[in-house]
């Protein structure tokens, strides 16, 4: 009888346990995004979200810093700055994203690459691969890229201007025969207003002192990670020019020119 109690109490313990890592497990599982496209399309570059806070929501992401200073690219739990000089520099905790979209990145399907394929067909490919468009995926393609052409844009000063005209500053980089991460995200198009529809990357070369927001590619061979996730998290800011931001107005055109 004693024995039968014992094993009782320690099933029904690991059973408690075993939820608990579950559910630890679940809410881990979702996409993490700081502000709106829709407030950098309106030139609301300035939030009080630092580094320090994000990274407990993601340790594999993309973004930006406040005044639009550059691209920001985590991954492996390191955050990287790559300003419009071309150059990469660590992200220390003190410092606050305009916006960025972060996840614990946990594969749910590989996918092995070899022979030349370009942007267009790595998004084809893609395409094929996730099981519906309606929910949210982070990709992670680490490898050997005979091209990668990247941008990243100048800090800016007030009176902000909107995204579409601040990406006119842009720096744009052009990689050979380079090896390195895209680190992206594919949002549904149902979300279009809070951020891109679509697929989105930065690039962070292996010895981290290249990167940027990706405009075209080619992968010669490397190991697709695809990250599915049915959970969003949207932390908005709270500061006195998105409270009052009219978003009524969206220039969509002005949002498709700024996306390439
Ligand atoms: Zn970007």
């Amino acid at each position: 009888m004693k024995k039968n109690k014992f094993l009782f109490i320690a099933v029904a313990g690991l059973l408690v346990s075993l939820t608990g890592c579950l559910y630890a497990a679940k809410t881990k599982d979702r996409v993490c995004q700081f502000s709106t496209i829709n407030a950098l399309m309106k030139g609301l570059y300035d939030t009080d979200f630092n580094y320090g806070q994000i990274k407990k929501y993601g340790s594999f992401g993309i973004g930006t810093f406040n005044a639009l200073d550059g691209e920001m690219v985590a991954l492996d739990e390191k955050f990287y700055q790559v300003k419009a000089d071309g150059k990469v520099y660590p992200v220390d905790d003190s410092m606050k994203s305009g916006f960025c979209v972060v996840k614990f990145f946990n594969a749910d399907k590989e996918i092995e690459s070899s022979g030349d394929i370009d942007y267009a067909s790595i998004v084809e490919r893609l395409e094929e691969k996730i099981p519906s468009k309606n929910i949210f995926y982070a990709v992670r393609i680490e490898g050997s890229f005979k091209h990668v052409k990247a941008r990243s844009v100048p800090k800016q000063e007030k009176p902000y201007k909107g995204l579409a005209a601040a990406a006119k500053e842009q720096s744009v980089f052009e990689f050979k025969n380079i090896d390195g991460t895209l680190v992206g995200f594919r949002f549904p198009d149902y979300v279009s207003e809070i951020n891109m529809a679509g697929w989105h990357f930065h690039f962070i070369s292996k010895d981290k002192t290249r990167g940027g927001h990706v405009l075209d590619c080619v992968l010669t061979r490397g190991l697709i990670s695809i990250d599915q996730s049915n959970g969003f998290y949207l932390k908005l800011p709270d500061n006195q020019d998105f409270l009052r931001a009219d978003f009524k107005k969206l220039d969509e055109a002005a949002l498709k020119k700024a996306e390439q």
